[in-house]
């Protein structure tokens, strides 16, 4: 076995990149509203050092599925799904995923435990009869569930940490340092003001990418303390002094159309400083650079 072949995008495989195929929280919101950032929920595809890693399998999973499989043309996929947890904006997309009906792909999936049951439980307990058609073991994909236990690992030759994020439930979020740089991807925690010196704070210091959850507004966020998502100028301030590169703010709100978060884009560039901040747009692919990562 050697892993040499072309990646299926017909890239070098030094590039390192990543797309968002979903960057909405909570639950699908497609319309006229959400066109320009999309309506999908989280899912993130990274291409990096010769590994293909999908970030949660939110209901964005499904085309990027679909695209996975066009561009295969029935040749095997090795994919390595990450899962933050499994609220469902987080494992919907799964029973759609089209690479997982073929017998031919192998995909790994990994993540901590449920609340209350074995990860492998969880994500066939959404297939089960009432639910859907399909149960989780009838799919030909060699599909591999592997609940992890330790904060740092390696997917291939990339080094992944992960951290407990402030979010109900078991929820982490995942950092992975490529031969390009460092990314982050904390779909769901709450940043708190008194973050500074905090767990996830520390966690993304120094980080060329972090997409982190910027779900409310200031306003909003009063009303929905504890709930366990962002407040916007909290989360630019934690990334700006943890020395991040580029913050993308993700986990959008199903209440927030494209003007909305136009406006919250806004208000974080006037925080930034430096800092390059973007909202995570649905089908936009971002490059990381070759450059030395100062
Ligand atoms: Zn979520
Ligand atoms: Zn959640």
């Amino acid at each position: 076995m050697t892993n040499a072949q072309p990646t299926k995008q017909n890239t070098p495989a030094s590039e390192v990149w990543l797309k968002f195929w979903g960057v909405r929280g909570s639950i699908p919101t497609p319309g006229a509203g959400t066109v320009r950032y999309g309506g999908n929920t989280s899912c993130v595809e990274l291409s990096a050092d010769g590994e293909h890693i999908i970030f949660d399998a939110g209901s964005g999973l499904r085309t990027l599925g679909l695209a996975l499989a066009a561009e295969a043309v029935g040749q095997p996929l090795s994919l390595t799904l990450l899962l933050t947890h499994t609220h469902w904006d987080h494992i919907q997309g799964f029973p759609f995923f089209v690479p997982a009906y073929q017998p031919q792909n192998h995909i790994r999936v990994l993540g901590y435990e449920g609340a209350r049951r074995e990860l492998q439980d969880t994500l066939a307990g959404q297939m089960e009869s009432p639910y859907f058609p399909v149960a989780l073991a009838q799919m030909p994909g060699n599909i591999v569930i592997e609940e992890l236990k330790e904060t740092s690992f390696s997917v291939g030759r990339l080094a992944v940490r992960a951290v407990r994020t402030k979010h109900p439930g078991v929820t982490m979020g995942y950092r992975i340092e490529t031969s390009s740089g460092s990314i982050c991807y904390i779909p769901d925690h709450e940043s708190t003001p008194g973050e500074r010196s905090g767990e996830v704070g520390e966690f993304i210091k120094g980080a060329d990418i972090v997409l982190l959850d910027a779900q409310y507004t200031a306003d909003e966020y009063v009303m929905k303390k504890g709930w366990g998502h962002g407040c916007l100028d909290d989360v630019v301030r934690i990334a700006r002094e943890a020395g991040v590169k580029r913050l993308f703010l993700f986990h959008h709100d199903p209440a927030h159309d494209d003007t909305f978060v136009d406006a919250m884009l806004a208000h974080a560039r006037e925080l930034a400083g430096p800092m390059l901040v973007d909202a995570a747009r649905e089908g936009e692919r971002v490059m990381l650079s070759r450059s030395p990562v100062g």
